[in-house]
């Protein structure tokens, strides 16, 4: 089967958009990642799906923690510099959550302990338990058919 028709088909899939943030030898790293579901209410899970070229992988693997921040509508310039699209060079700023890095005005943040790792195929799922979570109101960055969207308001 053509990779292009496997990737056509899972576009049809509208999801939000999060940025993967971990810590490298002290400094924030951060992945943007579509491959993200809530998993368990009791423990609190979640699961990551991460590519084996991306750096972020090692990066996770190696300090055993992970945020995932779900994008707000006017957060498109973060999820593309933090999947390479945009090439120079930006100053971008983080906080801190349980004392994992998280970036500022998502609406959620959700700092977690790698639990389990299960490498499939050419990706690495992370079950993450959850550490702590800040939400904030707001519209969401989508990403369907390859492109960024966001919510129409329907009128009513
Ligand atoms: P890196 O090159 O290490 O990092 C990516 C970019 O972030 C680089 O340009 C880097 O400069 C920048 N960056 C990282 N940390 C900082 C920092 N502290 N300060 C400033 N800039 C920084 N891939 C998956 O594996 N799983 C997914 O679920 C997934 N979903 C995606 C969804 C969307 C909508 C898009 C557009 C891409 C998705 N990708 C996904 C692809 C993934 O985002 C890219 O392949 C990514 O660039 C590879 O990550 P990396 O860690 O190797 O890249
Ligand atoms: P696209 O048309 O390549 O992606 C559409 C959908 O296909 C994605 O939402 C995802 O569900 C799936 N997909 C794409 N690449 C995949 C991969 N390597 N492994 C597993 N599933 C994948 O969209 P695009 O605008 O060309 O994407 C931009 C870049 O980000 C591409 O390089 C793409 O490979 C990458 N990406 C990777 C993943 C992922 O690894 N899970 C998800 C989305 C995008």
């Amino acid at each position: 089967m053509e990779d292009r028709l496997f990737r056509d088909a899972m576009g049809k899939f509208a999801t939000g958009v999060t940025v993967i943030t971990t810590l490298h030898e002290g400094q924030p790293h951060g992945m943007t990642a579509n491959a993200f579901m809530s998993v368990s209410l009791d423990p609190k899970l979640v699961v990551i799906s991460i590519g084996g070229n991306a750096r972020c992988l090692s990066r996770i693997k190696e300090s055993g923690i992970f945020a995932v921040n779900i994008l707000a509508a006017n957060q498109q310039e973060q999820s593309m510099i933090f999947a390479g699209q945009i090439k120079e060079d930006r100053e971008v700023t983080f906080e801190t959550l349980a004392d994992i890095p998280v970036i500022p005005n998502a609406l959620a943040q959700v700092s977690c302990d790698v639990v389990t790792e299960y490498i499939e195929g050419d990706h690495t799922l992370f079950i993450g338990k959850v550490r702590d979570i800040r939400v904030q109101d707001g519209e969401p960055l989508l990403f369907y058919a390859g492109k960024y969207r966001s919510l129409e308001t329907v009128p009513v």
